[in-house]
């Protein structure tokens, strides 16, 4: 063997065990970037969109907080939650380039509202769906019910905008990929739950996706 051959394989077997490392070490950003195969059965692959991510900022806090970087923490805490019970899961940007014709049994797209003081009703959260997607449809029922459960936020409708009823990613996945947009709730009013508790966002958007994927009642 040639010196150049041995310092390749060398090389790659150094780069197979980074990857494995990162792997197991389960590093968000590590994860986030990380494609399925493309055979991974569609009935246990999950997408779920990191709103704004790789885009734009997203609403900004006084204090230079912004909604991309809490979508972030809640998607990957999502995509673990899910991982745990089995789904294959991969973190998408706001724009990603898989979208286009996207299969999978579930997506969801993970924002969060305003960070402005706009008045004492600016709490609470929202999703939407493709109206004529009849999955979407349940997917979104399950989201609403169990999200609210989880986290005690109110269902806020009147601030659901086009943004959300004819959101971008609504027509880029295939047809029969179930998909929902979920405004997790305001920067402002529900910060502390938002950000100080991302665990129990997380916990209530995967428990929605559960509650869609097997099949059960919103209600139960
Ligand atoms: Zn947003």
């Amino acid at each position: 063997m040639t010196r150049g051959l041995i310092i390749l394989i060398f090389a790659l077997a150094i780069g197979g065990l980074v990857v494995i490392a990162a792997r197991n070490l389960d590093l968000p950003w590590v994860i986030a970037g990380l494609s399925l195969p493309a055979d991974a059965p569609i009935e246990r692959r999950v997408g779920i969109i990191s709103g704004h991510r790789g885009h734009d900022s997203g609403a900004v806090c006084d204090d230079g907080l912004t909604e991309a970087e809490v979508n972030f923490w809640h998607a990957t805490r999502v995509a673990d939650l899910l991982r745990a019970n089995g789904y294959l899961v991969e973190v998408l940007d706001e724009y990603d380039a898989r979208l286009k014709g996207y299969r999978a049994s579930a997506v969801v797209s993970i924002h969060a509202d305003s960070c402005v003081r706009l008045n004492a009703q600016a709490t609470g959260f929202k999703v939407a769906y493709p109206a004529a997607s009849e999955p979407s449809k349940r997917l979104a029922g399950c989201l609403t019910a169990r999200y609210a459960r989880r986290t005690g936020l109110g269902f806020h409708s009147r601030s659901i905008t086009r943004d959300m009823t004819a959101y971008h990613a609504f027509a880029k996945v295939a047809p029969q990929t179930p998909i929902v947009i979920i405004e997790t709730g305001f920067l402002f009013l529900d910060r502390q739950l938002l950000v100080r508790h991302p665990e129990i966002v997380a916990q209530g958007i995967a428990e929605g996706v559960l509650c869609f994927l097997r099949d059960e009642s919103p209600e139960t």
